[in-house]
């Protein structure tokens, strides 16, 4: 008979699985799992050795398998190449910022988006993440981290994958993560990226978590973002802009707006002033990221000087914009590059 995973199981749904134990046992297995940091049933030492014993056989608990992990010069970041039990895999980041760690977590396996610069979706869509994987990539960072006395602060959905295009796995997860017998994590700790997908962002607002929403812009006209997002095609910048809208008004949460500057593409005063007039008014932020070059992929890195110009333009036209701090260049922390780098055979 094959053992079977507890990691991902809601405490109603541990509790059925276990209900020829005390209910209690759910609960105090669900702490070990989900807040202790236990990967194995020995860790559980508040459980006879004999329970133990007859869990393990038919059980096991498992996050993720690790297959590799690559840690910064500077120690900042390290990333995680993390597997399920189909063998898929996919890149889980830890940055520790100076207001805590954040984890950085892919939603599927490859993506079906086609952005021009980016490297998760050069092999298109494998298969969408469930719940309980999405949520192994946190919980073994947290792990990770329980090791060192620390643990998770606040996670971005912005690894490999569209999360809007894995709508309800993505929403147990978020709905499993907040639960007080998991990490308990306040919405308001949690952003989701994407790269506009209108219908979800409605359903999104109808779901009444009160995420930050962050929305992967990089264009300041149609024809610029629909020849390196194909997505534009099918919702407009302005169409992408009003969702936004009334994601901020109906959440109350100020929406964040990406823009990867991609050298001689999109970052000239021009572009700058095109998106000032767009973003105009708004409750918003925009975040400039220097693109992270991919080998496969043609795109320049903005020069210093036009990153500085477009960041100063944007400032001095009422929007309200950073530079993301670059993190884990070196170790190729762009979404797909390691994954990438593994599976470059087939
Ligand atoms: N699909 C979602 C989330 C994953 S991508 C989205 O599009 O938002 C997370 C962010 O990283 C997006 O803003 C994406 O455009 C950006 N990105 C992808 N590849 C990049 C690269 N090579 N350099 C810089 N940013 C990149």
């Amino acid at each position: 008979m094959s053992k079977k995973n507890l990691f991902g199981l809601t405490l109603s749904e541990l509790e059925t699985e276990l209900s020829d134990l005390p209910k209690f046992r759910a609960k105090q297995i669900a702490a070990w799992i989900y807040q202790r940091g236990a990967e194995s049933f020995d860790e559980m030492t508040d459980l006879s050795k004999n329970l133990r014993e007859k869990l393990s056989e038919k059980y096991f608990v498992q996050t993720a398998r690790l297959v590799t992990q690559l840690d910064s010069s500077d120690g900042l970041t390290t990333k995680f190449l993390l597997a399920f039990s189909d063998g898929a895999a996919v890149e889980t980041v830890l940055m520790r910022h100076d207001y805590g760690n954040s984890v950085c977590i892919s939603t599927q396996v490859g993506c079906a988006m086609g952005c021009k610069f980016c490297a998760s979706t050069l092999k298109g869509l494998e298969r969408d993440l469930k719940p309980a994987e999405m949520l192994g990539e946190i919980i073994f960072v947290n792990n990770f981290l329980l090791k060192q006395n620390q643990k998770v602060d606040n996670l971005v959905i912005m690894g490999t994958g569209e999360p809007l295009m894995n709508f309800d796995n993505l929403i147990k997860f978020l709905r499993l993560l907040h639960e007080n017998y998991t990490l308990g994590m306040s919405y308001r700790k949690i952003t989701v990226s994407t790269c506009g997908i209108v219908p979800a962002i409605k359903k999104l607002i109808a779901e009444k978590i009160p995420v930050t929403l962050s929305i992967s812009l990089h264009a300041p006209n149609n024809k610029l973002r629909s020849a390196i997002m194909p997505i534009n095609s099918a919702f407009s910048i302005e169409q992408v802009i009003k969702a936004g809208d009334e994601y901020a008004e109906e959440t109350g949460r100020r929406v964040t707006y990406e823009y990867t500057l991609l050298g001689g593409v999109n970052d000239t005063e021009e572009h700058a002033r095109q998106l000032s007039k767009i973003l105009s008014g708004k409750s918003a932020n925009v975040n400039l990221i220097p693109v992270n070059p991919v080998d496969e992929r043609n795109f320049q890195r903005p020069t210093n000087n036009s990153v500085k110009k477009f960041f100063h333009f944007l400032n001095t036209h009422g929007i309200n914009a950073v530079i993301r701090k670059e993190f884990g260049t070196e170790i190729n922390a762009a979404c797909g590059q390691l994954r990438n780098k593994n599976f470059s055979i087939d």
